[in-house]
């Protein structure tokens, strides 16, 4: 058989390039709004209809020009010079038209067979729009097809006429033909001829444009452009032939390529446009911009966590217990408010796993289990499977809308707000694209740091990705603060929750801003990037992010997460020198003398737990409090862990020292009765683990994506930071005063760098 053919998708961010990649090859790769996240290279094989035929696709990254400032720029453009696609289809957004040809007018350059591809017909016939595509064809001199990636239209015509062109090989053409330059190029275009150069009119054009790596790479040629620029001078742009070449192309596709579209005069949705201009001077407003985004987070939160939904019963509406006794008693609503859908759906979980642990410890007893097997299976496994599984509807609904604002394109709009604030200290838009992706894993976030043209920069971004708090950490937060609510009789669930995040975003910015005026000094890049028209998330793609994610969690559940609980329950059931401690989970009571007090676990937490002194949850608790140092422990493996563990612990202990119950946050408010620890050391708790070393995985992959031997650094990091800010939350909430303290050492650690910083400047000028 022939080697597979190859045609490379190229085109703007967000112009459906994912989208026709999956619908040509039939995979379910990650479909989202980010610009760049495609920067991996991911490939896949198209089958014909037929299946007479079959070509080799590969996504390339999004891009708005072929110059080389950007890792995605650099990657696509050598992907097609150097690995010589046997087709480039252009994927074009139609509704779009003039910026995206932007890029066509640079494809067509290269000696390479080219298809545009009109995508988003679908939404250009439904504002009734028309583009002559014949007339678009013969001023392009290649190909063009109208299609609907999300509709898969046309794709099959698209492909065949893509075959087509791959059978014959085309020469570059530009669209500088009669602009000032273009003698110059093609003087330096026969000059690179005579140097057996492949696409001479391509690399012209960019040295002419004195791009970086044409200049680097061809020297001596520079010498011409050099001597040109002596004679040259334009009323606009002087000698800069970048703005020249650069104006040349968009005045060229507003005479001759844009007339093609005739837009429907009556039409509401070229009203809408300007609209959605409109929606972006609110929503990326200086002013207004933050405050707008924490107000979505608000209602995101308040949506997933919020036990008194739209603050009705703290507003005085009265609720009564009409399903008092039923199986829906505090469902749907208990006396202090609506549940939002998220605690509904949390309920319904807790519910269907209550009644599964139930009929199987019957069923274990009935059986004659002996009674470590039942421990075992109810306590053990499904304890602490249980205990995770039950954050499950949150988790995807946070996931959800999460993926809904990122769909949408709000968070690259979220991203140049950032950018506008933070560029001054270091930070760039750019690094906050993986940051937010983090809330989601940090796993792939890490590898979206890709993107980053700076390597200072990259790793400091990798490092402070986890302070995201991913969909693993989500369990802590919910369990820990649904307990301090019942501890401290007032606030709200979904406040603390919210608090709590933004606690982490805040460290991540703030530690990334210190690294980036110490440790990892470097430029910051332009943040050239055009916001993607906002979009109407699509459904489909949703199900898809929202499935891929309820997979890798019941995948982890079952294996990472399993295995644990069952370590953990051998090591909470046995002595340091093996004896059975016999527990009887129906009576509540211990059979042997010794309790888990005396347990393996517990010897390993007490030698721990001074550790976590300065933090409030060490050695100043009662018994039992070095279930906390425990809980932290697991946590390194899986976040999820935490609860697990938690989830076991709880009951065994709860029977211990007598505690109220109190029905859905029993885990952690049983180990915070049992032990004493205040509010401000749970939530020093829920700060370390939500800022320390994150799981295994997301340890592997920065391991992966660092450069060898910043591991250990961003390891000691992730220490530092999580213990520093924990005991700051733990000190100021026990004794407000320590306020003032840590204030002066942050002033004072602040000037030290700032002074330093300002000696080493003058150093490196005077030297
Ligand atoms: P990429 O950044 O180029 O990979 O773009 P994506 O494939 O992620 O698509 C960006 C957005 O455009 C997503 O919300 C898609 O659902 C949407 N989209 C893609 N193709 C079409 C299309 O043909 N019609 C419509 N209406 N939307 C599309
Ligand atoms: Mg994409």
């Amino acid at each position: 058989m022939d080697k597979l053919k190859r045609f490379a998708l190229a085109g703007n961010p967000n112009s459906g390039k994912t989208t026709l990649f999956n619908s040509l090859t039939g995979s379910t790769a990650h479909v989202g709004n980010w610009p760049g996240v495609t920067v991996e290279k991911r490939e896949g094989v198209y089958k014909s209809k037929n299946k007479e035929e079959q070509v080799s696709i590969v996504d390339l990254p999004g891009i708005y020009s072929l110059s080389p400032y950007t890792p995605e720029e650099v990657i696509s453009r050598n992907v097609i010079l150097n690995e010589k696609p046997d087709c480039v289809i252009n994927i074009v957004d139609a509704t779009n038209l003039e910026r995206n040809l932007y890029l066509t007018t640079q494809l067509l350059e290269m000696d390479v067979p080219l298809v545009v591809a009109l995508n988003m017909m679908d939404e250009v016939k439904k504002n009734g729009d028309k583009i002559d595509v014949k007339q678009l064809e013969k001023n392009l001199g290649v190909p063009v097809v109208e299609i609907s990636a999300l509709k898969e239209e046309n794709l099959d015509t698209l492909m065949e006429k893509a075959l087509d062109c791959s059978k014959k090989p085309r020469k570059g053409s530009t669209v500088l033909e009669n602009s000032l330059l273009t003698h110059l190029i093609k003087d330096v275009e026969i000059a690179f001829r005579g140097k057996e150069v492949d696409n001479p009119l391509f690399h012209a054009i960019k040295l002419v444009e004195n791009d970086e790596i044409e200049t680097k790479d061809h020297p001596d040629l520079v010498k011409m452009v050099e001597a040109y620029k002596k004679t040259f001078n334009d009323d606009t742009f002087g000698t800069d032939f970048e703005a020249i070449v650069a104006d040349a192309r968009y005045k060229y596709i507003s005479k001759y390529y844009a007339p093609v579209l005739k837009r429907n005069v009556q039409n509401e949705n070229n009203k809408k446009l300007s609209f959605s201009d409109k929606v972006d001077k609110v929503l990326t407003n200086k002013w207004l911009g933050i405050p707008i985004f924490i107000v979505i987070l608000f209602l995101i939160f308040h949506i997933t966590f919020a036990e008194d939904f739209l603050y009705l019963g703290a507003m005085g509406v009265p609720f009564n217990n009409n399903f008092a006794g039923t199986p829906f008693e505090g469902l749907f609503w208990t006396e202090g408010g609506i549940n939002s859908i998220g605690v509904i759906l949390q309920n319904l979980v807790v519910m269907f796993t209550d009644w599964i642990n139930g009929l199987i410890g019957e069923g274990l007893v009935a059986a004659n289990a002996e009674n470590w097997g039942v421990s075992l299976v109810c306590d053990g496994i499904l304890g602490g499977l249980f205990s995770v599984l039950s954050f499950v509807p949150q988790i995807l609904l946070l996931f959800l809308l999460f993926s809904i604002l990122e769909d949408s394109g709000y968070m690259a709009r979220v991203a140049f707000i950032l950018d506008r604030l933070f560029r001054r200290f270091g930070v760039s838009g750019r690094a906050f694209m993986p940051m937010i992706m983090g809330f989601g894993c940090s796993v792939p976030a890490m590898i979206n740091t890709r993107t980053l043209a700076d390597e200072n920069e990259r790793i400091a971004t990798i490092r402070v990705i986890p302070f995201f708090s991913c969909g693993a950490k989500l369990p802590i937060l919910t369990a820990c603060t649904g307990a301090i609510v019942i501890l401290l009789g007032f606030g709200n669930a979904d406040l603390i929750t919210l608090g709590m995040y933004l606690l982490g975003m805040v460290v991540a910015i703030v530690s990334l801003i210190l690294m980036r005026q110490t440790t990892m000094r470097g430029e910051v890049p332009p943040f050239i990037m055009e916001l993607p028209t906002y979009h109407m998330p699509q459904f489909k793609s949703l199900m898809i992010h929202l499935w891929d994610k309820l997979k890798h969690f019941i995948k982890k559940a079952f294996t990472i997460i399993l295995l644990s609980t069952i370590i953990v329950w051998f090591l909470q059931s046995f002595t340091p020198d093996w004896h059975y401690i016999e527990y009887d989970a129906e009576t509540m009571e211990f059979l042997t003398p010794l309790t888990t007090n005396d347990s393996i676990l517990a010897n390993i937490g007490k030698i721990i737990q001074p550790l976590f002194t300065p933090l409030g949850f060490g050695s100043q608790l009662a018994n039992f409090g070095w279930v906390f140092a425990v809980g932290a422990i697991t946590g390194l493996i899986a976040k999820e862990n935490v609860i697990a563990t938690f989830g076991m612990l709880a009951a065994v202990v709860g029977s211990l020292v007598s505690v109220s119950d109190a029905e859905g946050v029993s885990e952690v408010y049983t180990m915070i009765q049992a032990t004493g620890i205040n509010t401000a050391g749970v939530i020093a708790f829920i700060a370390f683990n939500m800022l320390t070393i994150p799981c295994f995985a997301a340890v592997a992959t920065a391991k992966a994506e660092l450069k060898k031997g910043t591991l250990k650094w961003t390891i000691l990091f992730w220490l530092v930071v999580s213990y520093v800010v924990s005991s700051m939350v733990y000190t100021i909430g026990t004794w407000w005063w320590t306020l003032f303290i840590w204030a002066v050492v942050i002033v004072l650690v602040g000037l030290g760098i700032y002074f330093f910083n300002k000696y080493r400047d003058q150093k490196k000028l005077i030297g």
